[in-house]
Parts: structure tokens; C-alpha cells; sequence
């Protein structure tokens, strides 16, 4: 945004109560890549209200604007971005009985850990995904063999405008998809889940196993978002390409996106300090000064390796912002 209007969105937006706000926020320093150039304007609060009210602004002047939460999926651009970057970390959880309330700016592990607390079934196989409540529901985060989803029963959201709400079937989850992830200016404000009654301590001990797993994949220090691609439904391959994937590597109807990568030479590429894992094809890192520029151009050449040798086009699972 040109300097002038950079200061008026600013102040505009300091006058909303509880909305800390500042100008040429560098973005790396809010996504776990560490990567990412500065945002014109960033705005964050804990507060519902004050978050709406800076969601309805920056739709109302028609500012070019983005969501983020813990930035664990994003690939930010060097450049940054232009325009309004909100967050919101309002992180109230609740629970009657087996309902369960959780505003999207919680961790996603705190409202595991809260309903594993509460003797909750249903959400701890989510144990160690990194991020906040809101992205999942957009993302439609999942691990072991479930996912948010089948938890959900409503998603409270705004378009900027009016305060909505959906039930689970208008959410159109499936698999790391929803319907707010095809309509990027519906922001998810709170959810409502439930879940089954059943032993705390059965519960943690399940979540703790999956977390020593995960730590070992995906060590808490580490640059990275998780998987860089999506998996492939089996469903979807074209026949000659399932007919070459032997039946022990499909899980639930899915296929790592690390079974291509891998035969397609992957594992240990680098480009600048930008690498792919020794041990984990589908698992690109920052070793410490990478740039979006290598990110990208890594991605580019990994779509192309497996394009080439497969005919198939990898889909991302991560978020592209400034691009
Ligand atoms: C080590 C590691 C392991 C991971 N493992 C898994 C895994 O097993 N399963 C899995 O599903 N994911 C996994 N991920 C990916 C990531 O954790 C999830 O995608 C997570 O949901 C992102 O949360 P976030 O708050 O960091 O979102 P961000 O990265 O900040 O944003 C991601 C997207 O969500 C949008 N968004 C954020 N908040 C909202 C909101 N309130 N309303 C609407 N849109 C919003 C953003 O605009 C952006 O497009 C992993 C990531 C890492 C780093």
C-alpha cells in the first residue's frame, strides 16, 4: 500500500479498541518457516469484538487482507505482504457435558489437552498438530486416521459484513479442505464440537504416544509446516499410476505424497538453505537464513520431478501469502 494510506489503515484501526496494531510487521517472525518479508499493517487481539470490528473495517474500506493464526502453514513471500494482516488469539475453551466451545485463536493442542482434561474422546489423535483452532477448521487439520471434522457441529464465522453460522454439513469438510478455504474472507470466529465421555487417563496416554512419535518427525525447533503436499486419494490416481503402488502403502484410501516424492529422488534436495529431509520426502525445512525465493523454487522442482516421472501434479497443503 502506498505509504499515505499505510498510516491512515494504521491509525483507523489503532482506534479499535483492544486491537494492538503495527506497521511493517516482518512476517517471518510469525510463521514457523522463520520466512517472510514485512506486512504493510498487522492488527492482533484476544478480543471477538475487536477482531469483527477490524474484519468489518478492512472489508468495508476494501483493503486487501489475510487471516493468519500460529503461521505454521504459510509461506509468506520475501516481499511480504501489502495490505492488512490480522490474527486472532482469543483462546476461550469450554465444556458441558460432552459439548465443547472453543474460540478459533486457541492452540489447537490446548483444546486437545483441555478436552483430554475433561475425560473427552474424539480430538486426541490431533495431539502435536501445531496452529490454531480457526485454521483447522479451514484446513480441516488431521492426523492418525481422523480429523477435525468429526468433531464439528457448528462453525461461527463472519464474511466481514454479517456474523454466520454453519452446521457440519454446510461446512463442506473433506479431506484438509472446507468451505472457508474456498471462501477466504469467511473467517472462523468459534466452533462447537462434540465429543464422547470416556477415560482422561486412557486419553492422555494415547496423545502423549502420538506426540513422541510426532517429536521425533517433526522436532519443535524445526522450520518447516508439517507436509508440503497433500496426500493423493487412490481414488483420484489415474489407473496406470495406482496399478504401480504396491496395496501396503495406501492408508485409508490415501497415498503419501511422500511415496512419489521419494522415487523421484526427493529426499536430501536443497536449494540455498532450503532442504528436503534425509528422512522424510514430503517434509521441506529451513536450515536457517532459506528465502520464500528457494522455498518456491524447491516446491517448483519437486512438482516437476514427480510431474515428469509420474504424470501427477502435486497440490500443496500449505498457504501461499504475498504472492
Ligand atoms: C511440524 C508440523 C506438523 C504438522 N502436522 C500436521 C498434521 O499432522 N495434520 C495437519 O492437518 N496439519 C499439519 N500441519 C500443518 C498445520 O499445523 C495446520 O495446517 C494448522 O491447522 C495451521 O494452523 P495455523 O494457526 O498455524 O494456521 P496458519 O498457518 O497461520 O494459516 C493457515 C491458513 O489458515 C487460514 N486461517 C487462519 N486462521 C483462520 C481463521 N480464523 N479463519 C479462516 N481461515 C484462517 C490462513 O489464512 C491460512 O490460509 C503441520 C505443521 C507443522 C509445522
Amino acid at each position: 500500500m502506498p505509504v499515505e494510506s499505510t498510516r491512515r489503515t494504521a491509525e483507523a484501526l489503532s482506534a479499535i479498541p483492544g486491537l494492538e496494531v503495527a506497521e511493517g510487521m516482518p512476517l517471518a517472525c510469525h510463521t514457523r518457516f522463520g520466512i517472510g518479508g514485512p506486512a504493510d499493517v498487522f492488527g492482533e487481539t484476544a478480543g471477538i469484538e475487536s477482531f469483527v470490528s477490524a474484519l468489518r473495517f478492512v472489508r468495508s474500506a476494501g483493503l486487501d487482507f489475510v487471516v493468519i493464526g500460529g503461521g505454521t502453514n504459510l509461506i509468506v513471500s520475501d516481499e511480504g505482504y501489502r495490505g492488512v494482516v490480522l490474527r486472532f488469539r482469543g483462546g476461550l475453551l469450554e465444556a458441558r457435558e460432552t459439548h465443547v466451545y472453543a474460540e478459533a485463536g486457541a492452540e489447537l493442542q490446548q483444546l486437545v489437552d483441555f478436552t483430554i482434561a475433561h475425560g473427552l474422546k474424539g480430538l486426541e489423535t490431533l495431539s502435536g498438530i501445531p496452529g490454531s483452532v480457526g485454521a483447522a477448521i479451514y484446513g480441516n487439520a488431521g492426523a492418525y486416521g481422523h480429523s477435525i471434522s468429526e468433531r464439528v457441529r457448528r462453525v461461527r464465522f463472519t464474511d466481514g459484513d454479517q456474523l454466520l453460522e454453519f452446521e457440519n454439513s454446510q461446512c463442506e469438510f473433506r479431506y484438509r479442505e472446507s468451505v472457508f478455504k474456498r471462501h477466504k474472507s469467511w473467517i472462523v470466529l468459534s466452533v462447537d464440537l462434540e465429543l464422547d465421555a470416556a477415560d482422561a487417563v486412557e486419553l492422555r496416554a494415547t496423545a502423549d504416544e502420538i506426540l513422541k512419535i510426532r517429536n521425533e518427525k517433526f522436532p519443535p525447533t524445526m522450520k518447516c509446516a508439517g507436509s508440503i503436499f497433500k496426500n493423493l486419494l487412490a481414488a483420484n490416481l489415474p489407473p496406470a499410476v495406482r496399478e504401480r503402488v504396491p496395496q501396503s502403502v495406501i492408508r485409508e484410501g490415501k497415498i503419501p505424497a511422500a511415496h512419489f516424492l521419494e522415487q523421484a529422488g526427493a529426499k536430501g534436495l536443497s536449494k540455498g538453505d532450503i532442504h528436503v529431509a534425509t528422512y522424510h520426502a514430503n517434509l521441506v525445512y529451513n536450515a536457517g537464513n532459506g528465502t520464500a525465493r528457494d522455498l518456491c523454487a524447491l516446491i517448483a522442482e519437486l512438482k516437476r520431478r514427480v510431474f515428469e516421472l509420474f504424470g501427477l501434479e502435486l497440490e500443496e497443503e500449505v498457504q501461499y501469502v504475498g504472492f
